[in-house]
């Protein structure tokens, strides 16, 4: 599933082409993807775009805003004349766009055309209200995050909230980590390498975890979501940038999908095992 820094790449590569544009049409293939009303955004142009945990929101220059959450393979895939020529990846779908994962397509003015692909349909787009959008369970409800780029519209993780957060989770600190009530934008991917890059066992539970602990992890959180968007976020799964092309992070992963190869820092073997029904990979020497 893409997490914060999948979304902050698709934001800002999105910015570069959204903003100014007006939505001539939008082609709507799978309905139950697409909540809303059409005519509520027919003509409007798109002003902003702005992420609040996992969550995308284009706002547009009438009331409403496009609210955008990509689930486990959404993808947001712009194109046009100038750029066109760019090489799309595989992920897509297929050579060109539409492909057959392409379920919503936008029309906008100036030839531009963006795609909605998502291979396993789970993802959605609303038509909401500017006024309602902090209504709609998803946002209202998303626990402070990383404030990794120059702006953030959700609710900033400051250390004194993660210390209280951590201090009171009788769960493993990695689906407390991956809760996104408590904290948003972190997923699985960023947990695992977030917990041995502070030597934690992500087994341990919360409230176990030492003052020096917590901000050491605190520290890693930042840094692993940093250094995946230096490489354009990860394209383990099905994420692909603003323009069909893959992010690198998967390459420099420390532990996450390394199961029986050697721990960078130790060189013993990594373990999987499953927490909350997710796959969880670890050093057993180096995380305690
Ligand atoms: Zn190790």
């Amino acid at each position: 599933m893409p997490e914060l820094p999948e979304i902050e790449t698709i934001k800002i590569g999105l910015r570069k082409y959204l903003i100014g544009k007006k939505i001539v049409d939008v082609e709507v293939n799978i309905p139950k993807m697409f909540v809303g009303k059409k005519e509520d955004i027919l003509g409007a142009k798109i002003v902003n775009l702005k992420r609040i945990g996992k969550g995308l929101i284009m706002e547009l220059d009438n009331n409403f805003v496009l609210a955008v959450h990509l689930k486990m393979t959404g993808q947001l895939v712009y194109r046009d004349e100038n750029t066109k020529s760019q090489v799309l990846s595989k992920k897509v779908g297929g050579e060109t766009l539409p492909s057959k994962y392409s379920h919503i397509i936008f029309s906008l003015d100036r030839g531009g055309v963006l795609f909605y692909n998502d291979l396993r349909q789970f993802g959605w787009i609303k038509v909401i209200k500017k006024d309602e959008l902090m209504d709609v369970p998803f946002f209202k409800e998303m626990g402070p995050e990383p404030k990794v780029g120059d702006d953030i519209a959700g609710k900033e993780l400051t250390i004194d909230y993660f210390k209280e957060v951590v201090q009171k989770g009788n769960l493993p600190i990695k689906i407390i980590l991956m809760d996104q009530k408590r904290i948003g934008g972190i997923g699985n991917i960023y947990a695992n390498d977030a917990l041995f890059k502070a030597g934690i066992d992500p087994r341990r539970k919360g409230k176990t975890l030492t003052k020096k602990e917590i901000k050491k992890l605190y520290d890693a959180v930042f840094y692993i979501i940093k250094k995946s968007l230096q490489y354009g976020g990860s394209s383990d799964e099905n994420f692909v940038n603003a323009l069909g092309q893959e992010g690198n992070y998967q390459k420099h992963a420390l532990v996450y999908g390394k199961k029986g190869q050697k721990c960078p820092k130790c060189g013993s073997v990594i373990e999987k095992i499953f927490l909350g029904g997710r796959g969880t990979f670890f050093c057993p020497i180096c995380q305690k």
